[in-house]
């Protein structure tokens, strides 16, 4: 009950609406976690497309193996940080944005920017993924000002209206045994000028219950580079949203 009561606040409260300005549909790829395969098992498909992504990092598990699967090393991390990848924010120990009061998640999101400025004097993390569940109220108005914006989940595409501290997305993994409905997601986001997020973890011939394997992969970015849509990582479809971007965020 305070689970349903919780999710229902999380959508409502706190809420940084904008209206969509783009001028075609937008379509996006993410990743939580970054395990090393979400790198590995993706990178030839969007060199060869042109197309960029984003990876959601967890500083404190680089180099550590997670439910998600092996994740990135701190050398792999440095790489797609200085690749046009973008990198963003989850929490530093991978808190859940519900389960966690907001004193210890604050904590944790101020680590993860201090730590990427160890590989990066001037690196920044321009948006922000929720660890696994929505966020409390309090938590949400917080990292919503924090960031250009946050994603969730949702399992829907965005329309008309962001809520840029409740980006909503579509996990993949959720769908991975119906290809179909994925495909049926891309066509009706792109015929409401949508922006569509997709997120999921590793993309693995094995994947975990929580990613897909390359070949699910494959199909999705054809479907969605024959959509006509743009593909873009989340900060850069912010802008196609025309969302100029902050110079700075409050510290
Ligand atoms: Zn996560």
């Amino acid at each position: 009950m305070r689970y349903a009561l919780g999710r229902r606040m999380a959508r409502w409260f706190g809420k940084r609406p904008l209206r969509m300005r783009n001028t075609r549909p937008i379509i996006s790829f993410t990743f939580d976690d970054f395990p090393t395969s979400a790198y590995t098992g993706t990178e030839a498909l969007f060199r060869q497309a042109g197309v960029h992504a984003t990876f959601y990092t967890s500083i404190g598990l680089l180099g550590k193996t997670a439910p998600t699967g092996e994740i990135a090393s701190r050398e792999l991390f440095r790489e797609v940080l200085s690749s046009p990848h973008e990198v963003g924010c989850h929490t530093f120990d991978h808190l859940g944005a519900f389960e966690t009061p907001f004193g210890a998640y604050r904590a944790s999101v101020e680590r993860n920017l201090r730590e990427l400025r160890s590989f990066d004097p001037l690196a920044k993390f321009d948006t922000h993924s929720y660890p696994i569940s929505f966020p409390r109220t309090r938590t949400k108005r917080y990292v919503g000002n924090r960031f250009q914006a946050c994603r969730a989940g949702g399992q829907i595409y965005n329309q008309g209206a962001l809520d840029l501290a409740y980006l909503q997305s579509f996990f993949i993994e959720r769908s991975r045994s119906n290809p179909t409905a994925i495909r049926e997601q891309i066509e009706r986001s792109v015929q409401a000028n949508g922006w569509l997020i997709f997120s999921t973890h590793d993309v693995d011939d094995n994947p975990t219950v929580y990613g897909c394997t390359p070949a699910l992969f494959e199909s999705i970015l054809e479907w969605s580079l024959a959509s006509g849509a743009l593909i873009l990582p989340v900060r850069d479809a912010l802008s196609a949203c025309g969302i100029a971007a902050q110079s700075s965020l409050s510290e």
